[in-house]
Formats: structure tokens, sequence, C-alpha cells
């Protein structure tokens, strides 16, 4: 590990600005930080730039950064490893980030990693287990998180049907003016439940299903460890930093 590479880049993610009035982009700031410096040390094949925390002035520094680094920059659709029982249209109505396909920046250190993908972005398809390993999440965990969304998008899907009655219009019309629905039947409200029951993983970005959540020595919990013990080596006052941020979203 090379302490003193990690510390510099540091600093220059620091001088990138982005709105701060946004907080949950400002809460996420110093964990895409240590994510970054991950796939640099060689702990993560790769950095996902530009899903969830989209700021563009946040992206177009990174992306500089990566270029002075001579890093090795893939822009290309967002992956998604899971195929959904809702509707296709009722997919893209809810789900507009999966159409604004060239805003997603992927950025590796390595050649094998950036071939992979560059060919997961060519056939516009990628299994979990690859993901998993790509960005260094669980394989378990991954699965979770499209489990946990398939259960949400399925339970506003019923929530709407039934709210207009089952007319495609009327559902329509509700996701576009962004009429508010609630879960009203007992299934609505377990799945949407169940949906909103995970939690993060600390000093990642990623949340750990049941299994890893309740095992001190799962894979979830060490790499877990080993991201904070990265984050201690850059620097202990960035370690508590990211710790309280965490807390806070
Ligand atoms: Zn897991």
């Amino acid at each position: 590990m090379n302490k003193p590479a990690m510390r510099n880049a540091l600093k220059k993610l620091r001088k990138v600005g982005f709105d701060r009035a946004d907080r949950a982009n400002a809460l996420m700031a110093p964990q895409e930080m240590l994510d970054f410096l991950a796939m640099t040390a060689g702990v993560k094949p790769v950095f996902l730039l530009g899903r969830g925390f989209n700021d563009p002035d946040w992206i177009a520094g990174v992306v500089q950064i990566a270029k002075e680094m001579q890093l090795r920059i893939i822009v290309g659709p967002p992956w998604q490893a899971a195929v959904s029982d809702v509707p296709q249209w009722f997919r893209e109505l809810t789900h507009p980030e999966d159409r604004s396909v060239a805003d997603v920046v992927y950025i590796c250190k390595a050649k094998g990693a950036a071939e992979a993908v560059a060919n997961s972005c060519d056939k516009k398809s990628i299994s979990m287990e690859e993901e998993a390993q790509l960005l260094a999440y669980p394989e378990c965990c991954v699965r979770d998180h499209y489990r946990r969304v398939e259960l949400r998008d399925q339970a506003f899907f019923m929530m709407v049907e039934r709210t207009s009655g089952g007319n495609h219009e009327e559902m329509r019309r509700i996701i576009r003016d962004d009429v508010g629905v609630a879960a009203e039947t007992d299934q609505e409200k377990a799945m949407l439940e169940e949906s909103h029951g995970a939690k993060p993983a600390l000093f990642t970005s990623f949340h750990m299903c049941d299994q890893c959540r309740g095992n001190p020595d799962s894979p979830a919990k060490r790499i877990s460890a080993r991201f904070e013990e990265l984050a201690k080596a850059i620097g202990s006052d960035f370690a508590s930093e990211i710790a309280s941020s965490q807390g806070g979203l």
C-alpha cells in the first residue's frame, strides 16, 4: 500500500467541488473517497462513479483526477444484473436512472477489471457474481440488494394498480404526477417493510444481507473490517469522518 500516494489522492478528492446543500451527497462523500482510494490500492477492482451520488461537478472532478492518475475510465450503462417481474413500462417509468445510460463512469486500475467492465457494457449484461467481485461486495449481499429492490418495485406496482383500479393510463398518471400512494393491504405493508430492512456495512457502499448482519465473521463484516483498516491507514481523522457521516445517513 502506497500511503503517501493515497493521501495525495485524498487531498485532490477533497478539493473537488460539489453542491454540499444536498445533505445525502455531503454525507456520502467521505465513503466515495474511500472507495476511490480502495480502487487505487487494488482492494476494490472497480470504482463506480455517478450512481446515487450523481452531482455533475463531483463526477467531472473525479474523472479529471482519474485521468491525471492514468487510471482506466469506461463510460457505459449502469449495471442491472436482475430481471424484474414488474412490467417493463412500469419499471421504465419508476426507474428513470436506468434510462440515463451514458451517465455511469467505471474507473479501474487493473487492465483485467477494465476489460471485464468493457465487456459488460458491450453485452449490456452482468451476473450478480461478477458485479459483486468487481465492486468487492459479498455476492450474498448483492443478491439481497436486488431481491429488496424487486420487492419494493412489486409492492409499489400493487399499490398503484390497486389505487387506479387496474387502469394502465391512470397508473401512468399516478407515477407521472407523483401522486402519493400508501400501502394498505397486509401484503403490501409486509413487502415494503422487508424491502427497507437492509443495514449498511460500515466503511463500504453496500448493504448487508440478513445472514451477514447476524454473523460477526460474515463476508460483509470481513470486507467492512478491511475497508476500516484501509481508512485508518490513510488517516485516523479520515476514518472518524467516514464513521460519523455514515451514522448521519
Ligand atoms: Zn451477505
